[in-house]
Formats: structure tokens, C-alpha cells, sequence
């Protein structure tokens, strides 16, 4: 039963949330219905890559629904056509499906390579992923996904998800065979405590997929779109994949996502994949608003910038108060505290005091604000943030 003061009675129980019920949002800032403001650097887990309510996404929504919400996916509509050229032109891939969540994006990128397995590798369906990886909540998508025991909570899984190693190229070789017709990773695994894939594993996968025929797939849901400093994060090994799925960031914070492949990849025919809401013209113009402010000249030099200053800050931090690591790239980075301090504690304290942080691991907090975010606000959270651990 729900406590007498839970504020949402109906909603189902799937999450340990505290009472605040958030009411408005402005930038980095969150507000509370009892009008505590909140300095949010988890930004719905990296998505609100402008920040909250910012007004290009406001307008896009308006104008946008006052001019056609809904033709349905059985017509063309123009902020689809114009949200998968950019998106094709950017990444270097060369046809898009937008749809909804990063899952829906990542089930469609799983039902390509066994599509493109049934006509290229005689029938192969396998998919090389790794530990520890996520790759959303889907059946096969949880399957494909390493997080420990999830290959138990809703048994039996969908087959053909051969775990390796990240950064272990044995591994990965060892689990070829016959039915092998792709590798699929995030290029930071982001749920795992922000653990990136090596860049020399990167195009070491690169190379061997191309040397036993098979599809790289990335998984940039939670890299993508500016995230790391570059609009993709493959861009930093200076490789291209075969499939590409986008999520997270490419809305803003309204459901976008995109499932990007090289042409000779692009071989669904009708029928094999769709949606009600795949490619509707309300959330592409979004994603267009979203994809002209990332990709304005100079946007990401800040973003590279603001994520420069804020891995200094917490190396500081790290050093003061003894904890561990602080990795990732650009505003996606993780500060480890160590086995002495419990992140999720930490997390609780700092919202009392104003903060928004994430703890993806009982030791490891993940910091993800908006691409936008002021050097003040960076150093306003360090400042918070060395108070709740000098406190702990
Ligand atoms: C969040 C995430 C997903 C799932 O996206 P949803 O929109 O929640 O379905 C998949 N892959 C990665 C890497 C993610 O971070």
C-alpha cells in the first residue's frame, strides 16, 4: 500500500521517488510544488540537453501543434524528412527511422541486423553485447543488456545475446560463429557507472567486423547528440558504424529517438517495421530545434569546455575528501567515491540540499547536466557538492 501521503496514489510503484512533486523547470534550475529550486545536473538522465523549458523547444512544440500534430505514419511529413537528413548528413549514415525511446530505437536496430542476417549470413541472428551494458527495457532489449540478473527477472530471455568483455577483443573473437551477425555496444556504457569502450577497442571492432563480415552497432542513446564533446561519440575514434541508435538527448526531453543505418544495412520492406508515433511531425520538429542549436558552430567547443571544468572540479574534490575516479567525456562523467561512502546516501543529502545527482552504482556518482550549462552553475554545484561530502 502507498504510504497516506504519497502524492500519486494510482501510479504504479516502479521506482523509490521522494515526495517532491517537480511543477516548473527553467535552465539548469528545477522547482518544487512547495517552491524549492533545485540545481539539476541529472537532467532526466541526460536528456534535456538544452536544459529545462528552453524557449527554441517551446516554440517548436507550439508552432508545431498548431499546424499538424498527427498525418499518421501512413504519409510524408516534413519535419521527419527534414529531422532524417539531417540527422543522415551528420552522422555519415545514410537513411533514418525515427520513433519513440531508446528501446523502441535499439529493438529496431536488433530487428535490422537480424533482418540483414537473413539475407546476407544464411539465417545468422546472434548479437555480440557485453556485461554490464543497457540497452533499455524491452524483452530483447533487456536481453541484449548485461546488467547482472537481468537475465533472470523475466524469464526466459530472447535469445542470441552472447555476452564479451569491454575492452577484451579476445572475448569478443572467441564468441564468433556461424551465427554471429553483429557487435553491439554502447561507446560509454552509461547505466554501468559511465565505463568507456577504449577508442583503440573501438576501431579494433571496427576492424573485425569488417574483416568477418559483420554489423557494428552503437548504442549512443546516452552519448549521442553532443554529449561527449563531439555530436557523436564515435567521432572520437574516427570510426563510422553500420547501425546507429539516438535517443535521450535528440528530443530535449519530449520521446525522439532515431535508428540511423549505412545503406547497404537499409533493408527493411513494408511491414517489418513501424509505430503509431514513428516520425510524427510534433517531436521531429523538436528534433530539429534540438540538432540546430547542438550543431551550431561553437556549441560543442562549450560543451568541451564546461565538461574540461567540471572534471578538473571534481578531480579537486576527489583529492580533498579521498575518493576515487572521475571519467567519462565531455558532461558525461562519473566521480567514484570510494567503498566507504554510499552514493545512493550521498544523492538523498545532496537533493536536501538543492542538488540533483544520479548514483548508477552504490559507489559511483554520474553527473549528465545540460549541454548549456554556465561555468557558475558548474561552480555552484562543486561548491554543493564538497559541503554534502564534507558533511558525510
Ligand atoms: C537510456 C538508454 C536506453 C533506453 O532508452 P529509453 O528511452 O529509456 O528506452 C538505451 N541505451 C542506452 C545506452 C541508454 O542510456
Amino acid at each position: 500500500m502507498n504510504a497516506p501521503h504519497a502524492p500519486a496514489h494510482a501510479l504504479m510503484n516502479i521506482a523509490a521517488r521522494p515526495d517532491a512533486v517537480m511543477v516548473r523547470g527553467e535552465g539548469s534550475w528545477l522547482e518544487d510544488a512547495a517552491g524549492r529550486r533545485y540545481l539539476d545536473f541529472v537532467q532526466g538522465w541526460a536528456v534535456n540537453c538544452l536544459g529545462h523549458a528552453h524557449p527554441a523547444i517551446a516554440q517548436a512544440l507550439a508552432k508545431q501543434a498548431a499546424t499538424v500534430v498527427n498525418p499518421g505514419p501512413a504519409f510524408f511529413n516534413a519535419p521527419a524528412i527534414e529531422l532524417a537528413g539531417k540527422l543522415a548528413a551528420l552522422s555519415g549514415l545514410d537513411q533514418a527511422f525515427l520513433c519513440n525511446t531508446g528501446a523502441e530505437a535499439n529493438e529496431g536496430a536488433i530487428k535490422l541486423a537480424r533482418k540483414w542476417g537473413q539475407l546476407h549470413r544464411n539465417g545468422a541472428f546472434e548479437i555480440i553485447t557485453f556485461g554490464d551494458a543497457f540497452h533499455g527495457r524491452t524483452l530483447a532489449t533487456m536481453s541484449a543488456s548485461g546488467k547482472p540478473g537481468w537475465d533472470r527477472i523475466f524469464a526466459p530471455q530472447v535469445p542470441g545475446f552472447p555476452k564479451a568483455v569491454l575492452n577484451d577483443l579476445d572475448s569478443v573473437e572467441a564468441l564468433i560463429g556461424p551465427n554471429t551477425v553483429a557487435v553491439m555496444l554502447e561507446p560509454i556504457q552509461g547505466e554501468a557507472g559511465v565505463q568507456p569502450a577504449e577508442l583503440d577497442f573501438l576501431r579494433a571492432l571496427r576492424a573485425l567486423c569488417d574483416a568477418r563480415g559483420l554489423l557494428l552497432i552503437l548504442d549512443e542513446v546516452q552519448t549521442g547528440i553532443g554529449r561527449t564533446g563531439t555530436l557523436f561519440r564515435f567521432e572520437a575514434a574516427g570510426i563510422t558504424p553500420d547501425i546507429l541508435t539516438l535517443a535521450k538527448g535528440i528530443g530535449g526531453g519530449v520521446p525522439l529517438a532515431a535508428l540511423l543505418a549505412r545503406e547497404s544495412a537499409c533493408c527493411f520492406v513494408h511491414g517489418d517495421q513501424g509505430g503509431t508515433y514513428c516520425g510524427n511531425p510534433l517531436m521531429a520538429a523538436v528534433g530539429n530545434a534540438v540538432i540546430d542549436i547542438v550543431a551550431a558552430p561553437g556549441f560543442l567547443a562549450g560543451v568541451r569546455d564546461a565538461g574540461e571544468a567540471m572534471a578538473a572540479g571534481l578531480r579537486v574534490l576527489s583529492k580533498k575528501h579521498g575518493l576515487g575516479e572521475v571519467r567519462g567525456a565531455g558532461l558525461l562523467l562519473a566521480l567514484d567515491l570510494g567503498p566507504a561512502r554510499n552514493a545512493g546516501a550521498l544523492v538523498e543529502r545532496a537533493r536536501d540540499a538543492g542538488l540533483l545527482l544520479n548514483a548508477p552504482r552504490p559507489h559511483t556518482l554520474r553527473l549528465m547536466p545540460a549541454l548549456n550549462v554556465s561555468t557558475a552553475e558548474i561552480e555552484l554545484m562543486l561548491t554543493m557538492l564538497d559541503k554534502v561530502l564534507a558533511g558525510a
